[in-house]
């Protein structure tokens, strides 16, 4: 069966895919949005709930040369899937590149850029139908002097940036987060981070808000894409054969995939993460709280908190590896031993789409001009969401955007 008449068909109903889906929406278009699973069944699902107001790339904080070692440390919160080590290659020479100084300097720029604009886009593609976000800030522990001494180079550049931020000391961070109070040797305070309790309950809202404005969603897994020179692009579903005017590819870490047929590939790893639901009592945080010395992030959730984190490279679809988080819950539990799993729930994991300099990728498929995509917000999906779709919306519709070299990976071709 073939299904017509689409002006724009988004696969791949993660909160990259909502969001795309609203914004083209938002441009008068008639939108489908093709998932093969639920809406935010992927890596949507259990982020940490962070809307950041700027960001790092992992670069400014990773030496490829120290990545080795840090692969093999057992208590480290980073790991490598070995079995696609090799194939990860040219990735890892792009990530190489895009530690130097000057490609740092202007990454960081960029992604603060892009960052400061995230709940005004937000705003902007959702009015008064905004799901409820708090605004609290977004608090980092640091566990020791030394730790102080670096986040105080990055809270530098972060003011420099034009972001609020507050270090704090003893009875401020007991006071701001009794939990941390006697943990810490000091603490930043990012002032203008807001945060979701339920990442999937709010992408799932989102595409409520989308099928209220009148757009369709429909379960099917996308298996394989046709386009001709002409512009005409078919797209093969499980159930269904779809020829909407433009696809635009959301699938996340496995943007790829579908990309096979367009002789175009992304550099694109699946970073997992992970998180936990804790067995504490709600209020036992009130904002997402960082604590690098353990590799991991708390964050309140709708039952009490989540302990999440975990980067764990490799090719999309690698083997998930539970003990990791559980692991980096035994460490965390000497400095915090109120921290004990739910009862009842287990260890929840999702790819993130990581690309080499932690830039999402924004583009029109060269030779395919039907068909776009929007992937690779590795850490900062749900910040970006809306920032993204907005970029994305512009370059589906033809206008000229200040973005659309920048989030094209050509640049990786460039540098
Ligand atoms: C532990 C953890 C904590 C995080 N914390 C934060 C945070 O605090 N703040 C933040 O901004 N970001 C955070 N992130 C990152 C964020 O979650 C991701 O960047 C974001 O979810 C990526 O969204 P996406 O829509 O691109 O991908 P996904 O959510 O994975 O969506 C892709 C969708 O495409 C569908 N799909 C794939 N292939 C097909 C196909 N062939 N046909 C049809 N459908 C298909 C999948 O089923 C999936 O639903 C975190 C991630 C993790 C893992």
């Amino acid at each position: 069966m073939m299904a017509d008449g689409i002006d724009a068909l988004v696969v791949g109903a993660g909160v990259v895919g909502v969001t795309a889906a609203l914004a083209l929406q938002q441009r008068g278009l008639q939108v489908t949005l093709l998932e093969q699973s639920s809406v935010a069944a992927g890596c949507s699902f259990g982020n940490a709930g962070l809307i950041a107001p700027g960001a790092f790339p992992l670069s400014a904080q990773h030496r490829l040369a120290d990545l080795p070692a840090t692969f093999l440390k057992s208590s480290s919160p980073a790991a490598l899937d070995w079995m696609s080590a090799l194939r990860l290659l040219p990735w890892a020479i792009q990530y190489a590149k895009a530690t130097r100084c000057d490609k740092v300097r202007r990454d960081t720029d960029l992604l603060h850029e892009l960052c400061r604009h995230a709940l005004r886009s937000y705003e902007l593609l959702l009015g008064s139908d905004l799901p409820p976000i708090c605004r609290r800030g977004y608090l980092t522990v640091h566990l020791s002097p030394s730790e102080v001494g670096k986040a105080a180079h990055f809270n530098s550049i972060r003011a420099s940036l034009g972001l609020a931020v507050q270090m704090l000391v003893g009875p401020e961070i007991a006071e701001l987060e009794p939990a941390m109070g006697g943990v810490a040797a000091g603490a930043t305070l990012v002032q203008g981070a807001a945060h979701v309790t339920d990442p999937a309950a709010f992408v799932t809202s989102l595409a409520d808000v989308f099928v209220r404005r009148g757009g369709t969603v429909c379960r099917d897994r996308v298996q394989a894409l046709q386009s001709k020179q002409t512009g005409e692009v078919t797209v093969r579903g499980h159930l269904e054969t779809y020829s909407p005017r433009t696809v635009v590819l959301t699938t996340g870490a496995h943007a790829n995939q579908l990309l096979a047929n367009c002789d175009h590939r992304i550099p694109l790893a699946a970073e997992r993460g992970y998180h936990l639901e804790l067995d504490v009592e709600p209020g036992f945080i009130s904002r997402p709280t960082a604590i690098p010395g353990l590799g991991v992030v708390l964050t309140p959730s709708q039952r009490g908190a989540r302990i999440a984190g975990i980067s764990h490279f490799g090719l999309p679809g690698l083997r998930a590896r539970p003990g990791l988080l559980l692991s980096a819950l035994k460490r965390a539990r000497k400095v915090l031993p109120a921290l004990r799993a739910r009862p009842g729930f287990e260890v929840w994991s999702g790819e993130r789409p990581a690309t080499p300099d932690s830039l999402p990728i924004i583009e029109q498929i060269p030779e395919h001009r039907s068909i776009f995509v929007s992937c690779g917000h590795g850490h900062l999906g749900l910040t970006l969401a809306a920032v993204s779709a907005r970029v994305l919306a512009d370059l589906v519709t033809g206008s000229s955007s200040d973005y659309s070299i920048q989030l094209s990976s050509r640049r990786f071709e460039l540098n």
